[in-house]
C-alpha cells in the first residue's frame, strides 16, 4: 500500500501533520499505537508561559518571548520551525478544532492566566471558548464549585492555594470554595471527570446543576466549575447555565483523564475522517526499509500479521520518554523505528534529580531528537539522516516543555510545518 505521506503517531502532533498534509490535497495514513497524551493533557495550549524559563512572572506576550528565544537559541524547536510556520500553526490547529466542533481563542500576543485545579495560575495561549472567562485580569470574584463524589477537584484547596498567590501588576479576584452535592447516590464517589460530564446529556441533570450553581452564587461573582460541562458540547452547556445564574462560567483544567483533552481529541479525529484520511489506530509502527538517505516504506505490526505501507514522505510524531517514541534500557536512549540519534544525559545517574519540578529543569525533560531547519533529523547535529523524514511534536530536542510551558506550541507549531515539509516532496 502506498500513500504520499505516512504520519506515524496519532497523538495531537500526529493529526496535526495529518490533517495539514491532507488539506494540501496528498493521500495521507495516520497510524498510531495509541492516541498519546491529548487526553491527559489540560487541552490548553502553552505556546510559551515563561521566559527566561526561570522567570517567575508569567510571560505577557509569547510572540514577543518567543521571537527573543529564536533570537537568542538557535537550537530551540522554535527557532528550526520559524515565527511563520508557528502563526501557520496557530491558525490550522484553530479552523481544524472549530471546525471538528470545539471553538478555540487566544493568539500569540497574550497569554490567558487561568486557575487551575491544584490552586496554582497557568499562562496559556490558546484554550477552549469554554474556559475563556476564567482570565484572572477580567473583572469579578470568583466562586470555584466543585461537585460531591468527584475526584480530584477540592475547590476550598484551590481556593485556599491560589489566595496565597500574587502576581505582580496584576490584580487578582477573590476566590471563594464550594462542593455542591448534586444527590447522585451511592456509587457516585470517587467519580472522574469523564463520568460526570456524561451526565451533561441529561437536561434534567443540567437543570438541577444549573439551579444548585444559581443558589450558591454572590452578587459580582463569575463561577469556576471543573472542566466536566459535557462530554461534546460545553460551549452548548455553559449558554444554558449561564442563563439560570445570569453570570459568567468557566471550565477550569482537571486532572486527568481531561475532559477537555477528549474533547480536542474528538474534534481532531473527527476532522481527520472528514478530510479522508486513512487512520489505523492500535496498530504499531516497528521496522522500516530504507535506502541511503531515504525511507521507503514502514511495517505496521498487526498482531500475528505485518503490513508494509510505502510513502513519498513520512513524519515521525510518536512523541517523547513519556508517549514512548523514545525509549530507554539501562544504558542509552534509543529512537526505536529508525534507529535516529536521541541527544540527552548520558548516563543513569545524570538523569537523576530528586526533584522532578526542579526550577533549573529536570535532565530527563532536555532528551530529544535535533533537527535541522526543515525538521529533517540529524547524524550528531551535523547533516540529515533521512530527506524525506520529518521529525514534529514532543520528541524534538532542544527545549524543556515543562519548565518555559512551550508543549502544545512546540507540537503543533513542528507538526503543522512537518506536514507541509512532508506535502511538498
Ligand atoms: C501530563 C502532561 C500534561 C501536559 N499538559 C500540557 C498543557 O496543559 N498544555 C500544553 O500545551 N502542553 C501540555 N503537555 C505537553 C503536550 O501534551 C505535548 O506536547 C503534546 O501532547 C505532545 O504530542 P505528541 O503528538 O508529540 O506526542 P504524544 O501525545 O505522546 O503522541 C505520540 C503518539 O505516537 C504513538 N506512537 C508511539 N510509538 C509508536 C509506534 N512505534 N508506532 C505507532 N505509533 C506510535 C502514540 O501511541 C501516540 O499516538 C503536557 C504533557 C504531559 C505529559
Amino acid at each position: 500500500m502506498n500513500y504520499d505521506v505516512v504520519v506515524i503517531g496519532a497523538g495531537l502532533g500526529g493529526l496535526m501533520s495529518g490533517i495539514t498534509a491532507a488539506k494540501e490535497g496528498k493521500k495521507v495514513l495516520i497510524v498510531g499505537k495509541g492516541i498519546g497524551i491529548i487526553t491527559i493533557f489540560t487541552g490548553t495550549i502553552d505556546y510559551l508561559g515563561h521566559y527566561p524559563p526561570e522567570g517567575i512572572r508569567p510571560l505577557d506576550s509569547p510572540r514577543e518571548g518567543i521571537a527573543e528565544l529564536i533570537a537568542k537559541n538557535p537550537d530551540h524547536p522554535y527557532s528550526k520551525v520559524g515565527m511563520n510556520f508557528i502563526e501557520g500553526g496557530v491558525t490550522a490547529f484553530k479552523e481544524a478544532a472549530e471546525s471538528g466542533g470545539v471553538k478555540y481563542v487566544g493568539d500569540l500576543d497574550r497569554n490567558f492566566l487561568l486557575p487551575t485545579a491544584v490552586g496554582t495560575i497557568k499562562p496559556t495561549s490558546l484554550l477552549s471558548s469554554s474556559m475563556a472567562a476564567g482570565d484572572l485580569r477580567d473583572e469579578g470574584d470568583v466562586l470555584i464549585c466543585g461537585f460531591q463524589g468527584l475526584r480530584d477537584f477540592y475547590p476550598a484547596y484551590m481556593a485556599h492555594n491560589i489566595s496565597t498567590l500574587t502576581v505582580e501588576g496584576v490584580e487578582l479576584p477573590h476566590f471563594r470554595g464550594r462542593t455542591i452535592d448534586l444527590k447522585l447516590g451511592a456509587g457516585s464517589s470517587g467519580m472522574t471527570s469523564l463520568t460526570l460530564a456524561r451526565k451533561f446529556d441529561d437536561p434534567d441533570f443540567l437543570e438541577g446543576v444549573s439551579m444548585a450553581l444559581y443558589e450558591n452564587v454572590r452578587d459580582g461573582e463569575r463561577i469556576a466549575t471543573p472542566a466536566v460541562l459535557g462530554l461534546r458540547r460545553g460551549d452548548e452547556v455553559i449558554k444554558y447555565i449561564e442563563k439560570v445564574v445570569k453570570t459568567k462560567i468557566f471550565e477550569t483544567p482537571t486532572l486527568p483523564p481531561s475532559v477537555s483533552g477528549y474533547r480536542l481529541y474528538k474534534a481532531l479525529e473527527a476532522v481527520v475522517r472528514s478530510l479522508g484520511v486513512k487512520l489505523l489506530l492500535g496498530y504499531e509502527v516497528t521496522t522500516a526499509k530504507v535506502e541511503k538517505d531515504r525511507v521507503l516504506e514502514v511495517t505496521i505490526s498487526m498482531g500475528k500479521r505485518e503490513m508494509l505501507v510505502g510513502g513519498k514522505a513520512f513524519v515521525l510524531a510518536t512523541g517523547g520518554l513519556v508517549g514512548r517514541g523514545i525509549g530507554s534500557s539501562e544504558t542509552n536512549l534509543v529512537e526505536p523505528i529508525f534507529g535516529l540519534d536521541v541527544t540527552g544525559p548520558k548516563t543513569r545517574s545524570e538523569w537523576f534529580n530528586k526533584s522532578f519540578f526542579d526550577p533549573a529543569g529536570h535532565p530527563i525533560n532536555k532528551v530529544g531528537i535535533c533537527v535541522d531547519e526543515n525538521l529533517l533529523p540529524m547524524i550528531k547535529n551535523k547533516k540529515p539522516r533521512f530527506v524525506n523524514l520529518f521529525v514534529a511534536g514532543a520528541q524534538l530536542c532542544g527545549y524543556d516543555a515543562l519548565k518555559e510551558k512551550s508543549g502544545g506550541g512546540v507540537t503543533i507549531s513542528s507538526s503543522y510545518k512537518a506536514g507541509v515539509m512532508a506535502s511538498s516532496l
